[in-house]
């Protein structure tokens, strides 16, 4: 089994890689266990993509080895597509999952029906020692609740429902979430990527 590097240190997003790379074949270890010295990644690009791909060259630069980037975050359209790829820190610099949340759910208070259209977006980037560089998106569309629910997941998972259910990412199992996700959805067009090499 080929071991690959997550320049995540997120563990929701690595388990959920893992479960994922496993039917192919690959290991997936974080960057702390892959003994990477901490360093920050200016993650201040505009797009999911770039950010995407700082991540994962900074970590193959650092390590040698073959890494795996997760850029993803949840864009409101009547928000214009905010928070996108500043949702990890919507609220500020010192936010966290909850305080991300209740901005979101201020910003929305007077929205009803279509105004609460969302989707979750992944780009997920395979970098190989040689450079070589494959680059996988995945939506996954859904609308933002009124209250948060469900223990589940992390992020914006209790107040996002995918579209064609009733319960929150945070009240669907691992597996349910993982059939659908906009990660999921990345990771296969990774495998299909891969297919094609
Ligand atoms: P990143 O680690 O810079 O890619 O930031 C991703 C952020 O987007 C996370 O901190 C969450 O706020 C949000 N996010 C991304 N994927 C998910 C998900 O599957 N569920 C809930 N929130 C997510």
């Amino acid at each position: 089994m080929e071991t690959i590097i997550a320049a995540s240190s997120n563990p929701h997003k690595i388990k959920e890689i893992q479960a994922i790379m496993t039917k192919y074949g690959m290991k997936v270890i974080s960057r702390d266990d892959a003994g990477v010295p901490p360093f920050e990644i200016k993650e201040d690009g505009e797009t999911f993509e770039e950010n995407s791909y700082k991540k994962a060259s900074a970590i193959m630069q650092a390590t040698g080895k073959t890494t795996i980037a997760d850029d993803s975050g949840l864009m409101v359209e009547y928000l214009g597509g905010a928070p996108g790829v500043y949702s990890a820190r919507f609220a500020g610099e010192e936010c966290n999952d909850q305080k991300n949340n209740e901005k979101l759910l201020t910003l929305l208070k007077n929205q009803v029906g279509d105004d609460r259209k969302a989707k979750f977006v992944s780009v997920i980037t395979l970098i190989f020692p040689d450079g070589e560089t494959l680059v996988a998106r995945g939506e996954c569309e859904g609308r933002i609740i009124g209250a948060p629910t469900g223990e589940n997941g992390f992020g914006y998972d209790p107040l996002f429902v995918p579209a064609g259910y009733d319960r929150t990412f945070a009240q669907l199992t691992e597996e349910e979430k993982n059939a659908i996700s906009h990660r999921a959805k990345a990771l296969a067009k990774l495998e299909e990527l891969m297919a094609e090499r």
